[in-house]
Parts: C-alpha cells; structure tokens; sequence
C-alpha cells in the first residue's frame, strides 16, 4: 500500500481528513506470536487506554476469536465494555479495589488486582470466598501491589487469605525493555521468594518485553500489551511483531512557494528556494504530535534545512507516493504541512500521505516525536475515520450510513 492513494477506499471515506486502519488479521497473529514466545505459559491480553488507542470493543472481539480467555483491562468502565464482547472471560482490572467498588466488580465479574492488605480485606468482605481475584506484588515499581511487610502479615493471616478467594499472584516489571538491566533479576528474586510464602498460585509477571527474557519469567502467564497492536517494547530493537495499525492524512492542497516564503504558526519555516508544499488534513487536534513540527533550530537564521522545533528535535516525516517528506514549520491542530517537492507527479488534492504504516513504521514515528509507541497509539485521535480489516473484508466506524441512534 505505498503511498497509500492507490488502495482502493470505500467512497464514503472520500471527504475523511485521517483514516485509522487497523489490521485485526495482524492482531490475531501477534497474539499467536506471543504464544510461541511465551512457550507454556498463557497469554492474557493488555486491552487497557480503550485496547492501546485501537478500539477496546474490536480488539477484544479479535483476540476471543483467536483463542484469548484471559484479559486486563485499566478500571471497571473498561471491564464492563470488555465483558460485553468476551462474555466468558477472566478479566482482571489493574486499578484495583476502590472502597465500596467491590459489587461492581461482582456485577461484571470482574477481577480486581488487590493491591494493598486494605483491598484484600475489603475484598473479603465483600464476597467471602465466592469471587476470585488477583493478588498484586509491588517488587520495585512503587505503583501498585503489596509490600514485603504485607506479604508476610497475609502470610500469617489465613483468614484473610481463603475470604479473598485469590487466583492468580502478580507483580510488573519495571526495566524489562532493557534485558541487561540488574531490576530484572532483582524483582524476580522478590517475586519468588514473597510467593513461596503464600499458598501456590498460578503467576504472572512479564508483559510483552519480559517475555522475551525466559521461561523464569513467562511463568504461568504473560501479560501481553504492545506486542500484540505491532510495536517493538524495546527503543533500540525491533521485535517480530506485525504492524496493525496504518494512518493516512488527506491532502487538502498542494502549492509552490518561492524562496523566503514562510510556513505555518510563527512562521518557523521559511523556503530557502521554491519548494512544492501539501497541507495535510491532521494535526494536534487528532493526537499528531506538535513536536514532530520542524523549522529553524533555536537562534538559528531563519531557511536552510529544517533544524526542528525550538528546542531541538528533528522535524518529522510522512510518506507521499512512496516518496518520504519532510514536516515543515508546526504542526497546527487540524493540518500540518510537509515539503512534497521530490515527489513525481506531484500529488493533488484528495490523495493521501501516510503518516504510520509499512513506510514509515510507529516505532520511527515515536522516536521522532521523542515518546513511545505506547503513547503514540493511546493518543491516536477520535476524530479519525476508523476502518477494521480481516479477511478482506472492511468495517468502518464510525459508520456514517448508519441511522442517528433514536431519541
Ligand atoms: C500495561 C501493563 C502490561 C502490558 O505491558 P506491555 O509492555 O504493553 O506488554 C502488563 N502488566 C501491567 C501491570 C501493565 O500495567
């Protein structure tokens, strides 16, 4: 699909400034993948931030296709979407027990992850042993999770223990993109020696990036995010993910500028010669990162080669006809501008750039904006025209043939 104008859209989209697709075939792959990395522990899918910025509703729909019973999802809003589409489903809320939450979670059959002796009591409470829940270890992140001290007063209190009903004991990894890190070991020497003194359960403690460092790791269940919506956890590696999602942005207008012409809010851009210049229909207020804005480097005369946003980063850069063009001047909320003077013919209104995809993949378009592939795709914006692929076939939302929803 290089360069993008050459697939063929479904007509409505024609008028559509962004368009989001995101390949649920992929999806499914790479929840297949990390089975195969995962060995024999299980996989349970990370669907949190609305599933990575991708539709929490098609992402769970896709993954309970594919085989995934197992699902972690941030607060009890996301849990309740999530049970609609994976009726049968563990679904483990990472949030926590919040006082007086617990019939919520009973009336969804939801999961907490029990954080603090607190939630385990409450938690008791609430249901005397009829409804299971996760136990949450804090082994170095300072987020979430029980303390050596409360792991050994649960210990010691088997009352507290069986009134829980817990099912699953789990810590998370504060270093596991970066494998050599000595935070590795030191939490998984925590995890096991805190667990050995509770009664067995089955564990968990890697995400994407934790297991890839061994099946003392994997354990009995890895908690999958990022690989499986096609990103690298590591900032200087790839993985073998398959990419889901592709942006597109809609090519409003295409102009020649003369030399000393300038582009955009504060003018940062200014031609150094004629240049051919696309305004694209995506900005900031579609969750496009401003930074990925460029012009003259702080202090620096104004032209030359963009020198990035003041403040130093490099510009960004889109593909047009397969042709990578450079963001000039600053991304403003619902357009942005990029130099289209290498690309042969020009493009004309109605064609596309695309902005994350096969061309220029996420993980380049996050080291860029200085972020990662996590907030890239959780900022992904609303306002984006969203089309589902799988086996061909095209499901696009919001669906604007659809009839208004009645009074
Ligand atoms: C977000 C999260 C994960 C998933 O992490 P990825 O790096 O996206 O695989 C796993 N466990 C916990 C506790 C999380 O908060």
């Amino acid at each position: 699909m290089s360069g993008g104008s050459s697939r063929s859209l479904p007509d409505s989209l024609a008028a559509a400034g962004g368009i989001l697709t995101v390949d649920l075939d992929a999806l499914a792959a790479n929840y297949a993948l990390m089975g195969e990395l995962a060995k024999d522990a299980q996989i349970a899918a990370v669907v949190k931030a609305d599933g990575y910025g991708l539709g929490l509703e098609a992402v769970v729909q896709t993954l309970v296709k594919a085989g995934c019973t197992r699902f972690f999802v941030a607060d009890v809003h996301e849990g309740r979407r999530a049970r609609r589409f994976a009726p049968q489903a563990d679904i483990y809320v990472l949030d926590g027990l919040l006082p007086g939450t617990a019939p919520l979670f009973v009336d969804a059959r939801l999961r907490p992850c029990l954080s603090s002796l607190e939630e385990v009591r409450d938690w008791g409470d609430a249901t005397t042993g009829t409804a299971p829940a996760a136990l949450h270890l804090d082994t170095g992140i300072s987020r979430r999770g029980l303390t050596a001290a409360d792991v050994q007063t649960l210990a010691e209190t088997p009352d507290l223990l069986n009134k829980a009903s817990l099912c699953l004991v789990m810590s998370h990894l504060a270093c596991a993109d970066e494998p050599a890190h000595p935070m590795n070991e030191k939490q998984r020497g925590l995890f096991e020696a805190w667990r050995a003194l509770l009664p067995p359960l089955p564990a968990s403690l890697a995400n994407t990036a934790g297991s890839f460092l061994g099946e003392a790791f994997t354990l009995d269940m890895v908690r999958a995010g990022i690989g499986l919506y096609g990103c690298s956890p590591f900032a200087d590696r790839d993985a073998p993910f398959q990419p889901v999602v592709t942006l597109e942005g809609r090519i409003l207008q295409v102009r020649a500028l003369a030399a000393g012409e300038t582009v955009g809010y504060g003018a940062t851009y200014q031609a150094p010669e004629q240049r051919q210049v696309a305004t694209i229909a995506v900005g900031y207020g579609d969750g496009y990162f401003r930074r990925l804005g460029s012009g003259p480097a702080q202090g620096g005369a104004p032209g030359g080669v963009p020198g990035g946003m003041p403040g130093g980063m490099p510009g960004g850069m889109v593909v047009v006809s397969g042709v990578r063009c450079p963001i000039i001047g600053r991304v403003s909320m619902d357009m942005m501008t990029v130099d289209v003077t290498k690309v042969t013919p020009l493009p004309r209104p109605g064609g596309l750039a695309q902005l994350i995809g096969a061309d220029i993949p996420l993980e380049e378009v996050a080291q860029a904006a200085g972020t990662l592939g996590y907030e890239v795709l959780t900022n992904l914006g609303k306002r984006y025209q969203r089309l589902y692929t799988s086996g061909g076939r095209i499901k696009v939302e919001p669906d604007e043939q659809s009839d208004p929803p009645s009074p």
